[in-house]
């Protein structure tokens, strides 16, 4: 391939790197023209439960009889490994791609953890490293036929999501992850405006770590203030999709390594997670 690139003089004012990024786009078409819908999990800053969230969404999706990827590309915490117990597998690499990893549940996982040696690699990477590495990632997994492809985004608005956006040709929409606190509602606005900038369809906002469930009893108790993410959403004119409140069992489940929606399926919070996988499924499969 690298040869025709090199040799390549038929194509009038398009350099071999042209060509390259042309052959490379193609073949990212194509690979992801396998996966039914793509559905972005984002959030405006880090510690919001975005990796949770999008772990969860995708094992609802499959309890559903789906056939689900999820793919981390968050470098800078990537955690989906952790949240489904498949820390350290190998990731094979045939001719044709990677092989994505198996969890018990029948889900491929694809996560730029797999390839890290520990946390600090990651902010050793630079940019540009980044994003050709991604780049790779999304063309090379062997996704094969899928219906979901849940993609767990790195937080903010920056080069980094910017340029992942870029390379996923045909996104069904983005979830917005947020919490109750004011600052981080400063920064769904930004994940807002940003998704309405590229034009990702936005399928909603999650208020997660919304009020407490009390350990004895399991009843929800509203520590903070509540709702922020509501208003902001109906401010912005984008669809709300539920309240989850902070759940010990959330992180027990998340360590380990069972999906909350699995191991604690009639939880108040697993059962709003449920319904908001529902909710994604009728939004994106009434429009295709
Ligand atoms: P992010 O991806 O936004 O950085 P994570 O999904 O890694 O955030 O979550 C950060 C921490 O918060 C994890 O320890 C996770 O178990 C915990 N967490 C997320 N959502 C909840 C929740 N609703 N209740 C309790 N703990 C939660």
């Amino acid at each position: 391939m690298e040869e025709d690139a090199k040799s390549c003089g038929g194509c009038a004012g398009t350099g071999p790197s042209k060509f390259q990024e042309m052959v490379e786009q193609e073949e990212l078409k194509d690979r992801m023209g396998k996966i039914k819908h793509k559905i972005l999990v984002m959030s405006g800053k880090g510690g919001v439960g975005k990796s949770t969230i999008a772990a969860n969404l995708a094992v609802a999706l499959s309890k559903t009889g789906k056939a689900v990827g999820l793919l981390d590309v968050d470098f800078h915490g990537p955690s989906i490994p952790t949240l489904l117990r498949l820390e350290g597998k190998p990731v094979y690499q045939t001719e044709e791609g990677f092989i994505p990893v198996e969890s018990s549940l029948g889900m491929k996982v694809m996560s730029v953890g797999f390839f890290l040696r520990d946390q600090d690699d990651a902010v050793v990477w630079r940019g540009p490293m980044k994003i050709g590495f991604l780049k790779q990632l999304l063309k090379d997994v062997l996704w094969g036929e899928q219906d979901y492809l849940v993609i767990d985004f790195p937080p903010g608005t920056g080069d980094e999501p910017l340029s992942i956006t870029q390379m996923i040709p045909e996104c069904d929409g983005a979830v917005i992850v947020t919490t109750p606190q004011n600052l981080a509602l400063n920064d769904v606005r930004k994940s807002i405006n940003f998704c309405r900038r590229v034009n990702i369809p936005i399928l909603g906002v999650i208020e997660n770590l919304s009020g407490f469930v009390c350990p004895h009893c399991q009843s929800v108790v509203d520590l903070f203030k509540k709702g922020g993410g509501e208003d902001m959403a109906r401010k912005m004119e984008v669809p709300f999709l539920g309240r989850i409140p902070i759940d010990p069992r959330i992180v027990e489940a998340s360590d380990s390594g069972e999906p909350y929606v699995s191991a604690c399926d009639n939880a108040e919070g697993a059962v709003i997670l449920g319904k908001i996988a529902k909710h994604i499924m009728d939004t994106v499969e009434t429009k295709s």
